[in-house]
């Protein structure tokens, strides 16, 4: 198990559509196991593949917030959405590509994805609050579709431009 660095918008891997995994590979379980300890290192509720530089459909979460609560890693292969709610949600999101900065997000309140498990079966499940929004903001991932893409341009573009600054900091270091 290693800790991944995760990558930091603006990043063309970040912008790529993902093709399918496959199959359940130990390589996958590998990279699975590797994403879950990335995300609770970060801390953060979801990791998507291709914020590991890895381009794959599939992404790992966690909504489980409250203080002492067993901890409930799910591992989410070739995720797909089978069912949204008219009801509309709002949650102020970020994104641990784009640290620091915030925005409000309105995505359906509940969705239905079905997807392959580390078991190698389908699975189905329907989702709520925190957990749908994760989940659909992490399956945007997959399609090169970041949280700011739903922000109006202005702001997409300031928070752009405040990474890009962030990132040539860091590198100067
Ligand atoms: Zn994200």
């Amino acid at each position: 198990m290693s800790i991944r660095p995760i990558l930091l918008h603006p990043d063309p891997r970040l912008k790529k559509a993902c093709p399918p995994v496959p199959a359940v590979t130990g390589e996958i379980a590998q990279l699975a196991e590797d994403m879950l300890a990335t995300m609770y290192d970060a801390p953060g509720v979801g990791l998507a593949a291709p914020q590991v530089g890895v381009l794959a459909r599939m992404f790992v979460m966690d909504c489980v917030k409250e203080e002492g609560a067993v901890p409930r890693p799910m591992v989410l292969i070739n995720p797909e959405i089978i069912w949204r709610s008219d009801e509309k949600n709002t949650y102020e999101e970020g994104c641990l590509s784009i640290p620091e900065h915030y925005a409000p997000v309105t995505r359906p309140a509940q969705v239905t994805m079905r997807w392959l498990g580390l078991d190698g079966k389908t699975h189905e499940e329907r989702f709520d609050d925190l957990w749908s929004t994760c989940a659909q903001h992490e399956l945007d991932h997959l399609d090169g579709k970041l949280f700011i893409d739903h922000l109006g341009p202005i702001k997409r573009q300031m928070i752009t431009r405040k990474m890009e600054k962030f990132k040539r900091e860091r590198a100067r270091g």
